[in-house]
């Protein structure tokens, strides 16, 4: 972790989130679950856009990379093989002064419940245990009687799938290595330390892509998907500023990977930069694990060179739900506007993630204004998701958008019926244009597809 130069705006993030409807806590009425989060209708969408925007520039756009959606549930021996069963832990410590429990790695992440100023282990009276190492799948049983039933787990990430049908995808649409596959799904983690809102939950959602190459050219397209994989953080709006590459050396270098980055993004506050995406090079260290458990050969046949070869990896995996966080957390701003007593707080999101890209208001109930802003607002439904507001103030419903980051507010005033025309006002900008009516799903369709 380092030090933010941003202030911290969870807690206000937060509370936003909940009364406008974009993350709810998970059986609320029932006192919640811990650290699982439930998506509002915004956060819904919101969510959603990430996530095409992801498969767009991951899978559409690109010849070389093929779309799966393989199944959370897996053959137990799956996890043997990737080595989760034995090696997918955290180390666990207790305080037995305080009865809280820690994760050893990430002391600088947490704070003495009892003094708050110091990380456990820091203060006079803390009395931290040895590190004792805690697996965090989650497991269940297959089958109806759970004594002879098999045991079986949620999958704690989706790439192993992705490793299991390598030669399915390369063999159904005739692909030559290179070539990726990239599946968005969910994971789930028994993580000690959950928190920070949906940062570290104990369900989330990953999109991951593994790009199989041929050994030796891996380090080449590790560097190419790690410049990839920065430019599509800033292209979904987050500030050049608040992100930067973290590599692994030494002890933090998993034992299979040949190289590994994390990219960082800034939350603020205390929790600062942390990974919202790693990069792997994987070496051929899952096929060849799934090669040697299943008894299936998995190589790849390269017919022009007539080789055999197991592919290296080249893996991306980011977290959906976190980096819906960074969105947020990057958008979020109050400000003052000019000529006007009340701030305002607006979601600075990019116009192609916003929940709602556009919100058509009659100024007034009146020259049946109402009936023309219900027929556009049903219009550019067909097109992209848009509210329709007629109570309060034109302010009061422009503060209501700006909080929820819409980018556009079309209002139909008492020339629209003569001139056929509205008034676009830009979020951001403040700026206002009239623009005819029958240009308007255009007008914003060609500005919430860059
Ligand atoms: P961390 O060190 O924060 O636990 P990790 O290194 O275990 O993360 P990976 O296994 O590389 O994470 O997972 C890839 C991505 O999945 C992370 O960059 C993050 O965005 C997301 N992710 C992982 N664990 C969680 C979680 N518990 N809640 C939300 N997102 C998560």
């Amino acid at each position: 972790m380092s030090a933010s130069a941003h202030p911290d705006v969870m807690d206000k993030l937060v509370s936003l989130c909940k009364r406008r409807g974009f993350v709810f806590q998970s059986s609320e009425i029932y006192g919640g679950t811990g650290s699982v989060w439930d998506y509002g209708p915004l956060g819904v969408e919101l969510k959603k856009n990430l996530k095409e925007r992801w498969w767009t520039s991951m899978v559409r756009l690109r010849d070389d990379v093929e779309g799966l959606d393989a199944a959370i549930l897996m053959h137990p021996k799956v996890w043997e093989a990737s080595g989760h069963v034995a090696g997918f832990t955290d180390p666990l410590v207790d305080c037995k002064v305080c009865k809280g429990r820690f994760r050893a790695d990430k002391l600088e992440d947490a704070r003495c419940p009892q003094k708050p100023s110091r990380q456990p282990g820091q203060a006079e009276a803390c009395q931290l245990t040895e590190p004792r190492l805690f697996n965090l799948m989650f497991k269940t049983f297959m089958g109806p009687v759970e004594e002879s039933a098999s045991t079986i787990y949620l999958r704690p990430e989706t790439a192993q799938g992705i490793f299991v049908n390598f030669l399915n995808v390369q063999q159904s649409c005739r692909q030559k290595v290179p070539f990726g596959i990239a599946q968005i799904g969910k994971a789930f983690r028994n993580e000690i330390t959950p928190g920070n809102f949906i940062f570290r939950t104990r369900e989330f959602e990953q999109m991951e892509m593994q790009f199989f190459v041929e050994p030796g050219t891996d380090m080449e397209h590790f560097e190419t998907w790690k410049a990839d994989r920065l430019a599509w953080h800033h292209s979904i709006g987050l500030s050049p500023a608040r992100l930067q590459y973290h590599q692994h050396a030494g002890s933090e270098l998993a034992h299979y990977a040949r190289a590994a980055f994390d990219i960082n993004f800034d939350f603020g506050g205390t929790l600062g930069f942390q990974e919202i995406e790693g990069i792997h090079n994987r070496g051929d260290f899952d096929l060849s694990q799934h090669q040697q458990a299943s008894g299936k050969k998995l190589e790849y046949f390269d017919q022009q060179a007539n080789k055999r070869y197991l592919p290296y990896v080249i893996e991306t995996s980011v977290g959906a739900d976190r980096t819906t966080l960074a969105v947020l957390v990057n958008g979020y701003r109050e400000e003052s506007v000019a000529g006007e007593d009340e701030g305002r707080v607006v979601l600075g999101l990019h116009p192609a993630l916003a929940p709602i890209k556009a919100a058509v208001f009659p100024l007034t109930k009146k020259d049946g204004q109402p009936e023309m802003a219900t027929k556009l607002a049903d219009e550019l439904r067909r097109a992209f998701n848009t509210d329709y507001d007629a109570t309060g103030s034109i302010g009061k419903r422009y503060r209501r958008q700006d909080e929820v980051g819409t980018p556009f507010c079309v209002t139909i005033d008492s020339e629209s019926a003569s001139d056929q025309s509205v008034t676009i006002r830009e979020r951001d900008s403040l700026a206002q244009v009239r623009v005819a009516m029958n240009q308007v799903r255009g007008w914003v369709q060609e500005r919430i597809a860059l």
